[in-house]
């Protein structure tokens, strides 16, 4: 079975904006916060919003207070002016590429000529752009070809599209005035990311037997959406070619999906509207997914699914990982008992990540719903896991000598106190940083990424070095190594996690980097490790075994280019590659 989820599918540029300016300015402030008008049209990201005390109001009020957000639409300047006039701290989350138009109108306008708007006099955007003609001059909304026939003809006047405009639509007015008015000035407003998701779904349409359109039922974007995906596969090759039925379904949320209908069907195709966020498509997916093993139970594919999904979401695979990094740590840098550091690693970071995991079910509802259902259901049996698996880790280090058994005893105090807080109220009301009230270290902004790399480093690297009777700073090597990959795969998955930890305030790397910035920092940290490690072997510094342990760097990068290039999906996949690679560099250290 392949699911292929549309590279198109979700928040557009100026959605994604809106949502995350709103989320951040409500992790800065604990004054209320409020959109002006609902943000997007999608009930869960709206109920969402409720949920974070985020209310939309509809109408402003005499007295304003606290900090108001305008949406990706924009507002007439007139509305604007009236939220500052309330005494709203304003923060306008207008999509730029609206902003532009809003700029070409008023730049016209002021000099005298009117505007003739292609678009649904009912929208909100079209609503704020005639605010923009009407502040000068004369400003008309039409929506068909007869309505632009029945205006007056205009001395001056510019054209200009809604941006979610029909663009064949707007084609043929823009015909229609090139030949009756050649003055009038047009422009090109229509935003491209639209045409491009309908391209991308006509295009996959073809090679699919289901299309599931995932977005709210009011969203208009959405629904042509369906419609295009609808047409789409009523033409599809695959009809002819395969002589089957392949169809399309336009869901609000998973929960309204009858699996009964992949029964047989071989390639489904996900696709969202520009207000979807990407936790219910990654939802949807998985739910899809996980129907069709049931299908598959009790084959052998399913029996492998199953395990791979245990070993995932127990975290079992990840410390494994750790334990194997320990292992090729303690190797290169040529100290004994590699298996007993990797014991000692593979117990700390099960018992850390295990205790990590039950503190985020709230943001693992948005983020990996089975992750946290999983969670909620094992939450006994999972902290007794923890503390047997952190108490065998600290019984081994303690074997090993004082010192790691002291760092290490640190370190999980340290790891349990992070979700808890430890500021008095009295500090974290005077003082905060980067716009934030820090009460736990989890406040702290990046600490998440950061001591999870050092963690990582300390049992793969420090510990292993203490416990050897070698006088030597080597250890500085494999330390670096290690630090640097694991804060490239924390940060990687924080990256596919960002809407989940914006709505739950964590401030994490790409949340303060960005995406770019993060993708980058990771990318160089991979190059990093890998170009240390194969140095520091060829000058016999380290073991020789690094030389082939330096791969593993680059095999990551080249898995995360993969997903970012839409050839591996988020999910239980990728998640299993890249934690793979660690196991991948203990098993290089056994044989060489
Ligand atoms: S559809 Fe285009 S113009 Fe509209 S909000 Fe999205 S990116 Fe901006």
């Amino acid at each position: 079975m392949k699911i292929t989820i549309a590279k198109s599918a979700g928040f557009c540029m100026g959605v994604r904006r809106a949502v995350d300016m709103v989320l951040d300015a409500a992790n800065k402030t604990s004054d209320p916060i409020s959109t002006f008008g609902p943000l997007i049209h999608n009930p869960q990201v709206l109920n969402m919003l409720e949920e974070r005390g985020i209310p939309a109001i509809n109408s402003i009020p005499k007295n304003g207070k606290g900090t108001i957000l305008i949406r990706a639409h924009g507002v007439p300047p007139q509305e604007q002016k009236a939220l500052f006039d309330a005494g709203f701290n304003v923060i306008n989350a207008t999509c730029p590429r609206v902003i532009r138009v809003q700029t070409i109108i008023r730049k016209h306008a002021k000099k005298g000529f009117a505007t003739i708007i292609v678009g649904d006099k009912d929208h909100p955007e079209v609503k704020g752009l005639m605010g923009y003609a009407q502040a000068f001059d004369i400003g008309y909304t039409v929506s068909t070809i007869d309505e632009l026939k029945a205006l007056p003809k205009l001395d001056r006047a510019i054209v200009v599209a809604q941006t979610t405009q029909d663009t064949s639509l707007y084609n043929a007015l823009k015909v229609w005035i090139s030949e009756h008015y050649p003055h009038y000035k047009i422009f090109d407003t229509i935003c491209d990311s639209t045409e491009k998701r309908q391209a991308e779904v006509r295009e996959i349409a073809q090679e699919c037997d289901a299309v599931v359109v995932v977005g709210g039922k009011d969203s208009g974007n959405t629904r042509r959406l369906a419609q295009v995906a609808a047409e789409a596969i009523s033409h599809s090759r695959k009809r002819d070619k395969d002589n089957c039925e392949p169809f399309s379904v336009h869901i609000e949320d998973v929960s309204e999906l009858d699996m009964s209908i992949f029964q047989t069907v071989k390639s489904i195709a996900i696709t969202a509207g520009a207000s979807t966020p990407n936790w219910i498509i990654n939802r949807t997916r998985r739910e899809i997914e996980q129907s069709l093993e049931k299908r598959d139970k009790n084959s052998f594919l399913g029996y492998l699914l199953a395990i791979r999904d245990f070993i995932l979401r127990s975290s079992t695979l990840l410390a494994v990982g750790a334990g194997s990094l320990a292992y090729a740590c303690s190797d290169v840098q040529g100290v004994d008992n590699h298996l007993i550091h990797a014991l000692i690693a593979m117990f700390y970071i099960l018992s850390m990540q295990i205790m990590n995991n039950l503190f985020s079910i709230k943001s693992d509802r948005y983020n990996n719903t089975e992750r946290a259902e999983f969670y909620d259901s094992n939450r006994l049996s999972l902290t007794i896991l923890a503390v047997i698996s952190g108490g065998l880790g600290l019984l081994l280090s303690f074997t090993t000598g004082l010192l790691p058994f002291l760092i290490l005893s640190l370190m999980s105090v340290l790891g349990l106190l992070y979700n808890q807080k430890i500021v008095p109220t009295f500090f974290t009301k005077k003082f905060s940083l980067a716009g934030r009230k820090i009460a736990s270290i989890k406040d702290i902004p990046g600490s998440k990424t950061i001591l999870i790399a050092a963690a990582w480093g300390t049992v793969t690297s420090i510990l292993p070095a203490l416990a050897s009777s070698k006088d030597s700073l080597i250890f500085i090597i494999p330390f670096i190594f290690s630090t640097s990959i694991v804060f490239a795969r924390t940060s990687f998955f924080a990256i596919l996690e960002m809407q989940g930890d914006r709505i739950t305030g964590k401030e994490t790397i790409p949340i303060i980097l960005g995406e770019k910035r993060s993708q980058r920092l990771i990318q160089n940290l991979l190059l990093l490790a890998s170009g240390l490690f194969a140095i520091c072997a060829i000058l016999g510094l380290i073991s020789t075994s690094a030389i082939l342990i330096a791969t593993i760097p680059l095999l990551m990068l080249y898995a995360i280019k993969l997903h970012e290039q839409g050839r591996i999906h988020t999910g239980a996949n990728v998640e299993l590659i890249i934690e793979s690679h660690f196991i991948l560099a203990g098993i290089i250290a056994l044989f060489l």
